[in-house]
């Protein structure tokens, strides 16, 4: 089967997240990749016009831990299927008095605390360094904060969210540690999405929905699967109104530094990349190898 190249916007998140009004001729579209087997099928469909490709991070039912999650062959899909711009719906815990439960945060900077994933495309025949100072598109993560701000809930413009490898939930040690470095919110999944996304030249901003207060706050409930389930249902409709309303707001024209990322990153000499090497990556690199 011939897959479609013309999808710009894609949605990754929980299970289900295609599931909202407005969203009509939705087809599952299965890709495999260099990199392996994406999460899930994608589920494409229409939302006022425009074509938006979704994807399951943790896949059906929710069987993957962040650890076993192909970030690699989920943004690849994205990039496959023609995405420049990804939005991102992830759950998190707040490091933060203000940053209450059922808050929203749209975050701008990221900080790794994860040691046993993939967290590029490149190596293996080629090498590349991409600009990530600002790990989120500054433009997409704009559009998303306007959008996210009409609705009820609290919206924070900007904070650092801290990617930890998980699963357990960190221990209140460390959860004061990142409280004391000065990090916003807490989660498992953003980091490799947001690095894989900048190799890709995707677009990507993070809707972080705040589910519990982490382990710091001692007089809080400690945060327990769930917490961050019940909270995570409570949010998920207004997850989709948000998705419904920036849709249709996401211009085509690019004028942030995602769109070129590639552009001088790459340090191999185009001749001296091998042919498998040129294959594999030929999605990401196409443009810079008639260079
Ligand atoms: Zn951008």
């Amino acid at each position: 089967m011939k897959l479609p190249s013309d999808i710009r916007i894609g949605v990754i998140g929980g299970s289900g997240i295609y599931e909202m009004e407005g969203v009509s001729r939705i087809k599952a579209l299965s890709i495999s990749t260099p990199f392996g087997n994406p999460s899930d099928a994608f589920m494409v469909g229409s939302l006022k016009g425009i074509k938006v490709a979704f994807l399951p991070r943790h896949g059906c039912g929710h069987h993957l831990l962040p650890s076993e999650v192909n970030y690699r062959a989920n943004i690849f899909g994205f990039k496959t299927l023609g995405v420049t711009h990804l939005i991102a719906i992830t759950a998190v815990g707040s490091l933060q008095e203000q940053i209450r439960p059922l808050d929203i945060v749209i975050p701008d900077q990221l900080v790794d605390r994860t040691y046993q994933r993939e967290s590029t495309f490149f190596g293996n025949g080629i090498a590349a360094h991409v600009p990530f100072a600002q790990p989120f598109c500054p433009v997409l993560s704009a559009r998303l904060f306007t959008s996210a701000s009409s609705s009820a809930i609290k919206v924070h413009n900007g904070g650092t969210l801290v990617s930890i490898e998980g699963p357990a939930f960190s221990t209140q040690a460390e959860s004061k540690l990142y409280q004391k470095w000065g990090m916003d919110i807490i989660g498992m999944t953003t980091l490799q999405e947001a690095k894989l996304a900048r190799e890709a030249e995707i677009c990507y901003a993070a809707m972080a929905m705040v589910t519990d207060y982490d382990g710091w706050k001692q007089e809080s409930e400690a945060v327990s699967v769930k917490t961050v389930v019940f909270n995570q249902k409570k949010n998920a409709a207004c997850a989709k109104k948000i998705i419904l309303r920036l849709v249709p707001e996401i211009a085509g024209d690019r004028h942030c530094l995602c769109a070129d990322s590639l552009n001088g990153s790459i340090m191999t000499r185009m001749d001296c990349i091998n042919q498998d090497t040129r294959q594999r990556l030929f999605p990401l690199i196409e443009k810079y190898l008639m260079k």
